[in-house]
């Protein structure tokens, strides 16, 4: 197609639907959408070593162009666009020097790329003449947006260090200032009254796009495939945008998918950057061809190293770099841990209409990187190398992460139902978290939420505003031994949830997903069989300390031993080499500390795990002084 339209601003809808794919940004008389020529989308390539062999170029040409403008580039952004002001504000002229302080003034040229989607090298730009454009392509032609001077380009990769998702090139010879990310991170630090315009606007951005799911990555997947859940959990966790597929009811692109024989077992088909392929990719694969971790160096000495991106490790990074620490946090998911799977938590001071815990994870993400910790995605520590200072930490692929002191944060997982076949029905039916991507998979029907403690009761709370009868399962008689009372009350007063006490789960059936389920109850030996398809199974968890056996004092169920914890039997076996005893949080191995619900005794709460994260750090600061 060569048609070319110019846009008027505002756009009349009529007039929006044959752009399909337009990114709308641009409102108001500082923002304007300056034009949208149609034009066919260039088609990527196949990496080489992309995992999809026998994928040659014609049919991956053949797939993305059925799959491009299906999927490509989400939703059309709207022109209505909430907080417009501060998602794309003009800098006063003395705002706009003191970031010329940081940087480098440069000319360029009409047509220069200042910035390639998917490079590298994160740079910021602030257009004090002439004009700078974004420009993304999409299948139906691409999408304009211009930077007047007193503007800013950038959103949250300008933090993340991670690769660009849009390119930005000079619309006529324009004045800039240049600044790279580490001279950006020194620039929100020191200066309050531009970081909260910076740091808003980053967010702001990011967050229409993934609204939009106008980003660089598309998965085909189905509803019923635990794969697909992973990864758009993944990828949500991450802050990623995304846009998806549903093969189930999308036939046209099974049929293509049939064709080049990609069976029920490569499903999800993920395609990145909308060069790679991946076929039912891991978690780590996709963080690889994303870049989420490139811009991390490993192998220098660290101040500090926290193991575990939940609450309290996040904590311990914002606290540890705000300080002027060099922290590196490594987590083997997402941030967010086990707070990142709530869907309301309530409790948590300064928030008193609640906040989502992917929410709360993703500010305390962004936070953390605002200070300069860097994050490792997808990546576990396998073992703590703990015979000789300095200590490190070893990762799953290999690498080691050496540092002058350690904060273990790896806190608990849920613990499984143990009946037979429970693994064949993981994210097919059986789920360890109530967020809004799993509510979305059980609207309109029946759950079954198995424990009793604040998880399950939010659980139920949260998935009755979706599902038709949300059925709760306990083995003891009662919940006001193990749930808040406020939650407790909600059940009670909630139609829809079916409170079943002494009850417990017996069997789980089902072809390629769960089906049905049996529970019995413990006291009268009925057992029941249901037709439902979803079980939120929350009850009770183990620590995450298998990797560090032989380094640090466990307590019998596996959780950590810290401070006044440790007998004097513990130290000895530890060989506690100093006068002093351990600190606070600080574990049988000097310098190392654990916090949140890894350590035993803890409260297993978010506050409790964010507070001991940045006590820690108050220890951490001590031992680097020793
Ligand atoms: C559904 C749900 C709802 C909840 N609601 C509330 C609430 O409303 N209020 C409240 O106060 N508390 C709530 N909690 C409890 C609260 O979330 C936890 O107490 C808190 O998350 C503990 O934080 P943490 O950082 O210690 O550990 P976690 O949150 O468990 O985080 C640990 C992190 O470490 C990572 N990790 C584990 N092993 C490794 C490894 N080897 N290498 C690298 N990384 C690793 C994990 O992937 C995880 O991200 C809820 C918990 C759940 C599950």
């Amino acid at each position: 197609m060569s048609r070319k339209v110019r846009w008027q601003w505002p756009l009349e809808k009529d007039i929006r639907r044959p752009c399909r794919h337009l990114w709308r940004l641009g409102c108001g008389c500082c923002c304007r959408l300056i034009g949208c020529e149609i034009r066919t989308w260039s088609l990527p390539v196949v990496l080489p070593g992309s995992p999809w062999p026998g994928l040659d170029a014609k049919d991956y040409t053949e797939l993305m162009d059925y799959l491009i403008p299906n999927t490509f580039p989400g939703k059309s952004l709207s022109t209505d666009v909430p907080r417009a002001g501060e998602m794309f504000p003009v800098l006063t002229a003395a705002q706009v020097s003191r970031i010329a302080a940081h940087g480098r003034v440069r000319q360029v040229q009409k047509g220069e790329v200042l910035i390639q989607p998917g490079e590298r090298t994160a740079r910021f730009y602030v257009v004090i003449a002439g004009q700078v454009e974004l420009l993304r392509k999409s299948a139906t032609g691409d999408e304009l947006f211009s930077f007047e001077p007193g503007m800013f380009t950038g959103e949250l990769t300008m933090l993340s260090g991670r690769r660009a998702l849009v390119e930005i090139r000079a619309a006529g010879p324009a004045e800039v200032i240049e600044l790279d990310r580490e001279c950006l991170l020194a620039l929100v630090q020191v200066d309050s009254e531009l970081s909260d315009i910076l740091m808003r606007a980053f967010i702001l951005r990011r967050v229409e796009i993934i609204a939009h799911e106008a980003g660089d990555v598309v998965v085909l997947g189905s509803a019923h495939c635990a794969g697909t859940l992973r990864v758009k959990e993944f990828l949500t966790r991450n802050g990623h945008p995304y846009s998806s597929l549903d093969l189930d009811s999308d036939s046209g692109a099974q049929d293509l998918l049939d064709r080049f024989h990609v069976t029920t077992a490569d499903v999800p088909v993920v395609i990145c950057r909308g060069e790679i392929v991946l076929r039912d990719p891991t978690n780590r694969q996709i963080a690889d061809c994303l870049g989420f971790n490139e811009a991390i160096e490993k192998t220098h000495l660290r101040d500090l190293v926290v193991v575990g991106a939940g609450p309290s490790g996040l904590a311990a990074a914002v606290y540890g770099a705000s300080e002027g620490l060099d922290v590196l946090v490594v987590e083997s998911e997402s941030p967010g841990g086990q707070a990142g799977s709530s869907s309301k938590i309530e409790n948590y001071l300064g928030f008193p209409t609640g906040i989502s815990g992917q929410d709360l994870a993703g500010r305390a993400y962004t936070q953390a990187q605002k200070f300069g910790a860097q994050v490792i995605i997808a990546r576990g520590a396998t073992a703590l190398s703990c015979e000789r200072k300095p200590y490190a930490i070893e990762l799953d692929d290999g690498s080691r992460l050496p540092a002058r002191a350690i904060i273990i944060a790896t806190g608990a997982r849920y613990r499984r139902l143990s009946i037979e076949n429970l693994e064949k029905f993981e994210g097919a039916g059986v789920y360890y978290g109530a967020t809004f991507v799993e509510s979305q998979l059980c609207s309109g029907e029946e759950v079954i939420v198995v424990g009793g403690g604040n998880s399950a009761g939010q659980a139920a709370v949260f998935l009755a505003q979706s599902a038709s009868r949300v059925h709760m399962l306990v083995r003891s008689g009662g919940l006001a031994d193990t749930m808040s009372r406020y939650l407790i009350r909600r059940i009670e007063d909630n139609p829809r949830i079916e409170f079943r006490p002494q009850t417990e789960v017996t069997a789980l059936d089902g072809d390629s997903g769960l089906e049905r389920v049996s529970w019995r109850n413990i006291v009268s030996g009925i057992t029941e069989t249901h037709e439902i398809r979803h079980l939120f199974s929350m009850t009770g968890a183990v620590p995450c300390t298998e990797w560090l056996v032989g380094c640090v004092a466990l307590d019998q169920k596996g959780f950590i031993k810290t401070g006044p914890d440790l007998r004097p039997d513990d130290l000895a076996a530890a060989r506690w080499p100093l006068a002093r005893p351990p600190q606070l949080l600080e574990t049988s191995l000097p310098g190392v500390f654990a916090v949140g619900d890894v350590r035993g005794g803890s409260i297993k709460r978010v506050a409790s795990a964010v507070g001991e994260g940045s006590i820690a750090v108050a220890f951490v600061h001590q031992v680097l002084h020793q």
